[in-house]
């Protein structure tokens, strides 16, 4: 297994690129480290697949290197860099059976049929395989034939990386949970380095270690799921991870605080130095589990006076979203917090309150 470093790669797929929006990948400098469990995250279009294909070695980038501990394997084949890839859709031999189909890529590479039997029968129980064994492919459901994929991803011990390309899109639900969690085991058990594609933020933050969150052929944040919870580093991240995702609004910074629609939001020194002398646009964010909401006595030190538009309840808790001048925010409310009437005061705790320039 290998650590990954891409090396300043970018990517066109036009002869003539002219400006940055001519990129699917732009300028990406970042490292995965041996065996851990990556998973890959950004709306479609972002340039997962890009990358992914880079660095299987199924596309040569625009510009810049990839590298395996450490050697340049940018103008390597797909064979010669010894990658597991995982696509979207079932990619097995329906006149094999479900044996031959995950023997196949170590028969492949010469592996001895005793170690070949050993290791097919080791991923078959893993995946719940063990019982079709001699069944032929053709026969199956779009679910088994998927996990069949899956266990040819994994059947090689000697691998450097493995790849999934959102493997589970066409899983039915149930199922997807099972796998998913198979694969957790999977890499607990074998500690290859995996790097997992998805756009589903939930089947991100389930699989792995370390979340890489890409948008507009960048990576914009890399970190565990608490951190990109609490400490979005981009706006974009923020809206994407979390449900609903964080309330983003225009504002500016003046006179030690930020002002929205009119409104005084207080900034520790902290916020302020960070900020530095940021001009330009700027934005607030906080998350609707971190606003405070009061319904009742008298208005808090610093609040903010809001209308209440609409209370949804979910059961576990409610949103509510609230309203001063044009902004509306939504506030995620304990269930067994009462909201009395049609407005309130909403509290924005400082460590909880990020602003982001020029994002
Ligand atoms: P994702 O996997 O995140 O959905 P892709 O890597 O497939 O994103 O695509 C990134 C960008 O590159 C998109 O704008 C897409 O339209 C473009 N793109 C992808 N493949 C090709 C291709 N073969 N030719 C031209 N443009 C492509
Ligand atoms: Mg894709």
């Amino acid at each position: 297994m290998a650590r990954i470093d891409l090396d300043n790669l970018a990517h066109s797929y036009f002869p003539d690129p002219k400006g940055d929006e001519d990129y699917a990948l732009r300028r990406m400098e970042h490292v995965w480290e041996d065996g851990g469990a990556y998973a890959l995250l950004g709306p479609s279009g972002c340039g997962k697949t890009t990358l992914l294909n880079i660095i299987s070695g199924l596309l040569t980038p625009s510009h810049g290197k990839v590298l395996f501990d450490g050697k340049d394997v940018t103008n390597l084949a797909p064979e010669q860099r010894n990658i597991a890839q995982v696509f979207q859709f079932p990619v097995i031999y329906d006149t094999m059976t479900v044996y031959e189909n995950l023997a196949f890529p170590l028969r492949n590479r010469g592996v001895d049929e005793k170690r070949v039997h050993a290791r097919v029968h080791e991923i078959a129980e893993m995946l719940d395989l063990s019982g079709k064994l001699k069944q032929k492919a053709r026969g199956l459901g779009a679910d088994e034939k998927q996990t069949i994929s899956l266990g040819r991803g994994l059947v090689r011990d000697d691998v450097s990386a493995i790849l999934f390309d959102e493997p589970l899109t066409v899983i039915d639900p149930h199922l997807k949970w099972v796998l998913r969690r198979k694969l957790k085991e999977i890499h607990n058990k074998l500690r290859p380095t995996m790097v997992y594609v998805t756009h589903d933020q939930i089947e991100a933050l389930t699989f792995a270690d370390k979340v890489v969150v890409m948008y507009g052929g960048k990576v914009v944040q890399l970190g565990t799921p608490q951190e990109l919870f609490e400490n979005p580093a981009h706006t974009f991240v923020g809206y994407f991870i979390g449900s609903p995702g964080m309330n983003i609004m225009p504002c500016n910074i003046d006179d030690g605080a930020a002002w929205i629609d009119g409104q005084r939001i207080a900034l520790s020194d902290q916020q302020l130095t960070a900020l530095g002398k940021a001009s330009g646009k700027t934005e607030l964010g906080i998350r609707p589990e971190f606003v405070r909401l009061h319904t009742e006595g008298q208005a808090p030190e610093g609040s903010i006076e809001v209308n209440i538009v609409k209370v949804e309840d979910l059961g576990q808790f409610k949103i509510a979203t609230t309203r001063f001048g044009t902004t509306e925010l939504k506030v995620k409310v304990g269930e067994d917090q009462q909201i009395v009437g049609q407005s309130g005061f909403l509290q924005f705790p400082q460590e909880w309150t990020k602003i982001y320039a020029d994002s």
